[in-house]
């Protein structure tokens, strides 16, 4: 057997070196990448810039895929998909704004109040992708679950670990809140929550209850006046009053099947 030729011992330190470095998107790539600077008479510069995009775009895609599983989205929902035409109330051109994730840098939050159904969670699960995706730590609960979690920390002597984990993300979204009623106890964690990030970092709150009636939610109308005084103080505020999409498809589908066994008159 011949030996190799100073250029193929290169090669195979050069896969070394990525193998080394743990650059294995780049490695994979090498032969494909050589083979194309050879045909397209690439320079030195336009070679190692293409091999290493490889590798960059790589480690971009797992960090947007890691942020995305610690986001705990509930569904695959996008805000490409939402329908403006059935939510009137809803202004795209406000939520194309907020898709900038500009509000993020102001810790301004977000309240999206209407009855069930007419896309609170949607638009909420939409925002926080894009947040997620454009690299902001993002996390996405619920009301009876953030209360549930700090309700066990409290036993369980971990409060201060719990109050610093909702501290964290640049955007936290509560989910729900107005649908289980919160015991004492429940409304004052969540005013923590609350007050902790207050103009620090923005939450995007959904509530099937209207302000006026926060006082019964959380049992406690000073607690609720000093929560909606923090949340409200930044914020953009969305009101949808249309009808629920799920009813309208309910509707839709109870129409067809009423005109399929209504008896033909002929
Ligand atoms: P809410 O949180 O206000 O109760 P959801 O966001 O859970 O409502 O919406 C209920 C269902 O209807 C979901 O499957 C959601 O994807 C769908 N939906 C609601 N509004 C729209 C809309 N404007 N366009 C498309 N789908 C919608
Ligand atoms: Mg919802």
């Amino acid at each position: 057997m011949s030996p190799p030729t100073p250029e193929a011992s290169r090669y195979q330190q050069l896969r070394g070196h990525l193998a080394y470095l743990k650059l294995a998107d780049a490695a994979e790539a090498l032969p494909a990448v050589l083979d194309t600077a050879k045909t397209e008479k690439l320079s030195t510069t336009a070679t190692l810039e293409r091999l290493l995009r490889i590798e960059v775009q790589a480690t971009e895609a797992r960090r947007v895929a890691g942020r995305l599983r610690f986001a705990n989205l509930p569904t695959a929902a996008t805000l490409d998909d939402f329908d403006y035409d059935a939510q009137p109330g809803v202004d795209p051109a406000l939520i194309a704004d907020l898709t900038s994730n500009r509000y993020l840098d102001t810790a301004t939050n977000i309240l999206l109040i209407g009855p069930p159904g007419v896309g609170k969670t949607m638009l909420a699960v939409g925002l926080a992708r894009r947040a997620a995706e454009a690299g902001h730590r993002t996390y996405f609960t619920n009301a009876a679950d953030l209360a549930a979690r700090c309700h066990r920390a409290a036993i369980e002597g971990r409060w201060a670990t719990t109050m610093r984990f909702y501290a964290g993300p640049a955007c936290l979204i509560i989910d729900e809140l107005g649908y289980l009623p919160l015991p004492g106890e429940a409304a004052s964690a969540l005013f923590q929550v609350v007050n902790q990030r207050y103009l620090k970092s923005s939450i995007i709150m959904t509530t099937n209850r209207g302000i006026t009636s926060w006082g019964e939610v959380l049992g406690d109308t000073t607690v609720a006046a000093a929560l909606l005084d923090r949340l409200l103080h930044r914020s953009v505020v969305i009101d949808i009053n249309g009808d629920s999409y799920r009813l309208r498809d309910h509707n839709a589908r109870s129409d067809t099947l009423r005109r399929a066994i209504r008896p033909t008159t002929s």
